[in-house]
Formats: structure tokens, sequence, C-alpha cells
């Protein structure tokens, strides 16, 4: 009889662990629900602004509004692996605190007076009846609307039926939607992510919002749990080939650690490192001669914010170089011009390309980096 192998990344051959189970373990903690209870639901998490472009192009100012909610529906059921936001909502949010958060953020800027775009974010989807008073809905509408502001929302895939958008558009006929694709790869969104729906999903939702004359914004996430820092740069690049021709903008968010998360308990056992921006820079330059291929017609326009950048929480390099690469990442956004990187170098890139070397030669699906710890025995004999 054999004994099976017990290696770090096989197991020792009893039932795995769900996936679903990992993700929602934190979220009843003491820690988590003190802190949801903290919360005054009657003002925003947060509100500020930032530069932006406008559909047509043009530079402008944007103000984010970021509610606090009950959250998201998928994450009631069960939840992506690096989503934190159950951190930020409590579940006895009413139609009455969301409209007192809304008209503090309205005083707090004048009616948006000097902005032109307003972005409204709920920890989940303005559009989901079950999250958000279909009022209160009415009223972010209705209001940008009135205000002449253009208006972005957050949205997952089966909120936008052809019912919800003839209504959304009754109210407000332009607007943009943000959908959290992540990745066009099905086997990453279930088995990285646990997204809930898949790439056909976003196709029909898509469709729906096509046919509503609304514009689509795509995020997409880089180096999702459980993949290694080359496959990440390789996966994402053609994620945003797939996805370009059918979205106004996409949004590469590098993953950032959020607490009480998957990807947490994963970077404090030191089994995955967030992304170097090295990595995003590469990204940018590989995509930009996709997207651009067409100097006079982009086929969409690409957007990097690195959050938590230079911080071990959020993409960084070597601790010397970050904000510089970080700033030029934050330029391009807004240029769209890869003159922001010329200049940028730093001892640690050899590092980084060492790194990218390893992971394509060795046959290690976590990655060879320096964060991984273990036997290096172990790590080798993986599949
Ligand atoms: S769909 Fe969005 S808000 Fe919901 S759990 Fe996933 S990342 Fe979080
Ligand atoms: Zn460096």
């Amino acid at each position: 009889m054999t004994t099976p192998i017990n290696t770090r990344l096989l197991g020792s051959g009893g039932k795995g662990l769900r996936i679903h189970d990992l993700v929602k373990a934190p979220a009843n903690t003491p820690w988590a629900v003190a802190k949801q209870q903290s919360w005054d639901a009657s003002e925003p998490a947060t509100v500020y602004t930032t530069p932006e472009v406008r559909w047509d192009s043009e530079p402008c100012s944007a103000v984010t509004v970021i509610l606090r909610t009950k959250g998201c529906h998928w994450w009631w059921s069960s939840g992506c692996t690096f989503c934190g936001y159950f951190n930020d909502t409590r579940d006895d949010v009413s139609n009455d605190d969301l409209h007192a958060q809304w008209a503090h953020a309205l005083e707090k800027f004048d009616d948006f007076a000097d902005h032109d775009m307003v972005k409204v974010y709920t920890s989940g989807s303005l559009l989901e009846d079950r999250e958000i008073p279909v009022a209160f809905q009415e009223t972010v509408l209705a209001d940008c609307a009135r205000l002449g502001k253009e208006l972005v929302v957050e949205s997952r895939c089966e909120q936008l039926t052809e019912e919800k958008l003839a209504w959304a558009t009754s109210v407000n006929p332009h607007f943009t939607v943000a959908i959290g694709l992540e990745a066009y790869d099905d086997e990453v969104l279930r088995f990285h992510v646990n997204k809930g729906f898949t790439t056909s999903s976003w196709e029909r939702a898509v469709d729906q919002l096509q046919a509503f004359n609304l514009r689509v914004k795509t995020y997409l996430m880089f180096k999702p749990p459980f993949m290694s820092e080359a496959d990440a740069l390789d996966h994402s690049i053609n994620w945003i080939d797939a996805v370009a021709d059918r979205s106004d903008e996409i949004s590469v968010n590098p993953m950032n650690i959020q607490r009480g998360t998957v990807i947490d308990r994963l970077h404090r056992h030191n089994e995955y490192r967030p992304p170097w921006l090295w990595s995003l820079v590469s990204m940018i330059k590989q995509s930009h001669a996709l997207i651009h291929a067409e100097p006079t017609r982009p086929r969409t326009r690409l957007i990097v914010h690195p959050t938590a950048g230079g911080k071990i929480r959020g993409s960084h390099n070597c601790g010397s170089c970050d904000s510089e690469v970080v700033a030029a990442i934050e330029r391009y956004a807004v240029s769209a011009d890869l003159m922001e990187f010329e200049g940028l170098d730093c001892d640690c890139r050899s590092v980084w390309e060492a790194e990218l070397r390893n992971d394509r030669a060795l046959p290690v699906p976590l990655g060879v980096s320096k964060p991984r710890r273990g036997q290096a025995i172990d790590i080798l004999r993986s599949p």
C-alpha cells in the first residue's frame, strides 16, 4: 500500500476545503460584527474627488460617493475571495439612512457644481432591489440626470435585465455601468475568484446595456488568489484584449489585501505576494499596443489604479522606486501616453524579471516568489 505524499499543495488526501467556507469564515467573527455595528448609517463611508476623463475624452473632476449599505447579495450567500466590503456595511441600513448619506454628499460638494462626473458605489449593485430600496435608486438616477452629471454606478451581471434597464433609463437615459468581471476566464472566475457568474453572464449583460445605449466599464482583477506573477501578467493582457471591443473603459484593479478575506489569509501565511508595480507597467505597455493598434481609434480606454500602491498590502516594488512608478501608472490612466514610463528604472527590476522567469520555468501553480515559504522539495513536487 502506498501512503499519499503530503505536499503543501496537494494536501494529505483528505477532503478538500470548499472555497465558500473559506470565504465566509471571518464575516461572523466578533471583530467583524463589532466593526459593522460601529458605523454611523446616516453618513457615507467616504466622499472624495479625483481627476477623470469624460465620455467625450475631455478631462474633468469626478466626485466619488461610497455609501454605507447592506452590502452585496452575492456576499450574503457566498462571496468573492478578495472582497472585504463586508467590513464597511451593516445589515440595518434603511431608505432614510441612504437618503441622508446622499444629502450629506450633495451638501459637501455644493450639488456637485464643480464636477462633471459622479460615481456612486454601494459595496454591491445600485440596481439590486434586495440591497438598495427602489426609491433610493430612483433618487440617484434622477438627481444626476437633473443636475446634468455623468453618472457611474456598479453592478453585478444578473441585475441588468431588460425590465430593470427600461425602468432605469426612463429616469436617467445616459449613465455608465461598471461590472466587476475580474477575469475573462470561467475557470479563474470559479476557482480563483468564486464570482458566482460566468463570462457568458457578462456577455448577456453587455448586450442589454448596449441595447439601452448605456456605457460599459469593465473591471478586471490583476493577480487573483492562487495565481503566479507571470500567469497574472500573461492572463491580464489576454483578458484586456478579449473585452476591449465591448467595453468603453477597462479598469484593471491590482489586488490589494483587505482584512478578513481569503487573500488576506494567504498573504499572512506568506503564500501570496501582491503584484509587482513592474508587472503593471509591463501589462500597460503590452496592452497599449493592442488597444491603440489604430492610433486614431483606440478600442477602449485603459485605466489602472494601484490601490494601496507601494504598501505591503498593495502592489509594490522594492520600497525605494514605488512612489515614482505608482505616480506614472496614475498619470497614464488620464493621459493614455506611454511617455509616462520613460526613464523609470531601479535595481529591483532584475529581481522582478528573475521571478517571472522562474514562474515560467517551474511548474508551481502559486508561483515561486520570495514570500512563498515551505520546503523547496515540497513546492517542486506539487503539480
Ligand atoms: S460581487 Fe462585488 S461586492 Fe459582491 S462579493 Fe463579489 S466583489 Fe464583493
Ligand atoms: Zn525598486
